[in-house]
């Protein structure tokens, strides 16, 4: 039995999906895997694990295990759910990779998908869990698809053992043939229940035009005028990233200001004309024309139906915008803002990146701002060259970004883009996996004894050439024994000829990165290098360790600021490159110092923040060192590693070693200067010649290694940017 608060009792009726309790749960009892679709909103995540728990499904010392495909969702859902229900956090859990409250009294826990494949591996038959909720399925994550895959064959053999166990599969999209009509995943199709989600009509606004370039000052605009001229309601603004989303609530904040004291009085002075434009001017003067267009405008249909409140008050200018912005990276306590009620006599703001199109859902909005765009890491499938895009989203998303606006009431959606942009959109959004390498869920399986992963029951399987990069890259590390020599073949030909795993192979996927860091790892005992590799594997692994001052400035003001750190930043570089032997490790050589310093001034904000470091990011690289230290230790219990806080630089010898262990690592990632007398092409002055590229790559100016230009090298990765630049360099000896 559940004692649940009279409040919360109420907020659940309203949601849809308890209108549809017993059709789950009789689905579930009849069916070993279920599908649920609702709309976002609808109830999925927050309350399915309620009704499993009240069924009994925790019962005997059972858990029921939900997964998300991001962190955010993991925390703030479990601590929903635990207080939904009134049981303290040590019942309703979560796991997520470096953290957790999960207890032996766990009865639920929330945990990224990440986390349950890590336990497949210890466990293959999950034999605590009595019922897998994969959640966020529309995502289509590598890692959900990955379980969804060894789920469908868990879920049988745990039938067949007789210790029954329940797959969920739920998605916030009606698209879910990929997982019901795919017979080598499920050869009896899973019932699918639908929620019908109560949404409210969403009247849909495209731009006339679409700004190609400067579509956050558009989204600026339109949420000027939305705040200046529309009834209450609030408003959530779709961006890509997390420096857009800050630079909007900057403006926004500006331009309508919100003092603690301002609502004091805005509250006592309700019943009165509610205008008091000495203290808030609707726009800065340097923010735009605002005589320019007098209605929010544009639109295609000319804007006729854009409900100007009825009642002039409604439309006061003078409310303070309280403006909120919501990302992955976004500290929780800052997250859980945007669940909040704004302050009276406020409206709300949020400014978000896809977060909030699926995964959470915020009270209140009555009206969206799209700007149609999604950012993207993008892998060249032949080089594996990557690169962020900013690129159009699928209609379906911008359908989910849509609804948003029509929780609670009839709402808006204002597109930043016309209606023939809007028809040029895909349908719907690749799965994650076609779209990555996949060397490190090759590894993983091939742990998981799948030899034969083209066999695997993907719901999309990656290509045939993918597979076949993945598995010649394992060879190559070690990780995999090598195929026997046979003459031509095609790549799918290949791809069915599996090479099982080595010794080394299982020690690489007991690490949880990536396997070209794994074996940096695996060979780190040499020479008391340990510490220093899982350093720097940390550091790549986490990667973006420093600000970013290369954006544009704003004003004089902050580009002074700005040319102060990057100025800092580049001596501090200097500093962290060492001198002598050290230098040739480049780039990496700046990370370990960056790294052993941060560490050494205990890695608080004020010291990142003085030398041009990611606070988060460096809080995150203190806890991968940890987690790697103590999966080194379990691996191979002689070395007995630690984190050492006051780490001494490398010596000579050291640093020797550890591009020995760098290059076993990054072997196939090797780029040689292209020489004088080979350069036909001005194009390739000061270029590197890579084994994988026709195209030139460089050194980037930013580099330890930008100076020195050394005829071999290895690198991380090729970013491209307004160059294909590579990065993390390091100097290779010249045989
Ligand atoms: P779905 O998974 O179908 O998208 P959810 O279960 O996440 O739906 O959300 C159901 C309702 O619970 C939504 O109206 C949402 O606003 C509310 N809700 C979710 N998390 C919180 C929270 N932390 N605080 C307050 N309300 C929340
Ligand atoms: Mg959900």
């Amino acid at each position: 039995p559940v004692d649940r608060s009279a409040e919360v009792q109420e907020a659940r009726l309203k949601l849809p999906v308890l209108g549809e309790e017993q059709v789950i749960m009789e689905a579930v009892r009849e069916n070993p895997c279920v599908v649920i679709c609702g709309e976002t909103g609808s109830g999925k995540t927050t309350q399915v694990p309620q009704f499993l728990y009240e069924a009994g499904y925790a019962r005997d010392n059972r858990i029921i295990g939900i997964t998300e495909p991001r962190r955010v969702a993991a925390v703030s859902m479990s601590h929903r759910v635990a207080k939904e229900m009134n049981l303290p956090r040590q019942v309703v859990s979560y796991q997520i990779r470096y953290e957790g409250n999960v207890t032996s009294d766990t009865k639920i826990k929330f945990m990224t998908d990440g986390v349950l494949l890590k336990e497949i591996q210890k466990d293959f038959l999950l034999q605590r869990y009595s019922v897998i909720i994969i959640d966020e399925a529309h995502e289509r994550s590598v890692y959900t698809d990955i379980l969804i895959g060894l789920l469908s064959r868990i879920v049988p053999l745990r039938n067949k053992k007789g210790m029954p166990m329940k797959l969920l599969i739920m998605s916030a999209t009606l698209r879910v043939e990929d997982f019901t009509e795919n017979q080598k995943l499920f050869r009896t199709p899973p019932p699918v229940v639908k929620v019908d989600a109560r949404q409210f009509p969403v009247t849909v606004h495209f731009n006339k035009r679409t700004p190609l370039e400067d579509y956050t000052g558009e989204a600026f605009q339109k949420t000027c005028k939305i705040h200046r001229m529309l009834p209450p309601g609030g408003i959530l603004v779709f961006l890509t990233g997390q420096a857009e989303v800050h630079s909007l609530c900057r403006r926004l904040r500006k331009a309508f200001p919100f003092r603690k004291s301002s609502t004091a009085k805005q509250k006592k002075t309700v019943s009165l004309p509610r205008i008091d434009l000495d203290n808030y001017s609707a726009l800065p003067m340097d923010e735009g024309d605002e005589d320019r267009e007098a209605g929010i405008g544009d639109e295609e249909d000319g804007g006729s139906d854009l409900e100007l409140g009825d009642d002039p008050a409604e439309t006061d200018p003078s409310i303070p915008l309280y403006v909120l912005p919501l990302y992955s990276l976004l500290a929780p306590e800052q997250q859980a803002k945007v669940f909040r009620p704004p302050p009276p006599g406020t409206r709300l703001c949020v400014v978000a990146t896809n977060v909030a199109e699926t995964s959470l859902t915020i009270p209140g909005i009555k009206y969206v701002v799209d700007c149609g765009r999604v950012k993207k890491r993008y892998y060249d499938r032949v080089t594996g060259v990557s690169s962020f895009k900013v690129t159009w989203t699928s209609q379906a998303s911008a359908n989910q970004r849509a609804g948003r606006a029509g929780r609670t009431e009839a709402g808006h959606c204002y597109r930043l883009y016309s209606s023939a942009v809007f028809g040029d959109f895909s349908q719907f959004s690749e799965a994650e996996i076609t779209r990555r390498p996949v060397e490190d869920l090759v590894l993983q399986m091939k742990d998981l004894n799948i030899e034969k992963v083209v066999n695997f029951p993907f719901p999309t399987p990656p290509s045939a050439e993918a597979l076949v990069a993945a598995e010649e890259l394992l060879v190559s590390l070690g990780a995999l024994e090598e195929p026997p020599r046979s003459g031509r073949m095609t790549d799918l030909q290949r791809a069915k000829l599996s090479c099982p795993i080595t010794p080394l192979g299982r020690a690489m996927a007991a690490f949880p990165v990536a396997p070209r860091y794994a074996k940096m790892l695996a060979l780190g005992k040499q020479q008391d290098c340990l510490p220093y590799i899982i350093a720097v594997v940390s550091a790549m692994t986490v990667r973006e360790l420093f600000e970013d001052f290369d954006r544009p400035a704003r004003s004089d003001d902050e580009s002074s600021k700005l040319n102060q750190r990057r100025a800092r930043l580049a001596q501090m570089r200097r500093l962290w490159a060492g001198q002598g032997a050290s230098l040739l490790l480049g780039d990496l050589m700046v990370m370990l110092g960056a790294v052993g310093a941060c560490e050494f001034a205990g890695c608080t904000p004020k010291f990142c923040e003085e030398n041009g470091l990611r606070n988060k990011a460096m809080v995150e690289i203190r806890r991968l060192r940890s987690q790697l230290t103590n999966a080194v230790n379990a691996v191979c219990p002689e070395v007995g590693v630690f984190v050492d806080p006051k780490m001494a630089p490398p010596t000579e010898h050291q640093v020797l070693c550890l591009r020995q262990i760098v290059l076993a690592g990054l072997g196939d990632h090797l780029a040689r200067r292209v020489q004088a007398e080979d350069m036909l092409d001005p194009k390739w002055k000061n270029a590197y010649k890579t084994t994988l590229m026709d195209d030139p790559v460089f050194i980037h100016p930013n580099s330890a290694l930008f100076k020195t230009l050394p005829e071999f090298v290895v690198y991380q990765e090729i970013m491209e940017t307004s160059k294909m630049y590579m990065r993390g360099v390091s100097a290779v000896e010249a045989e």
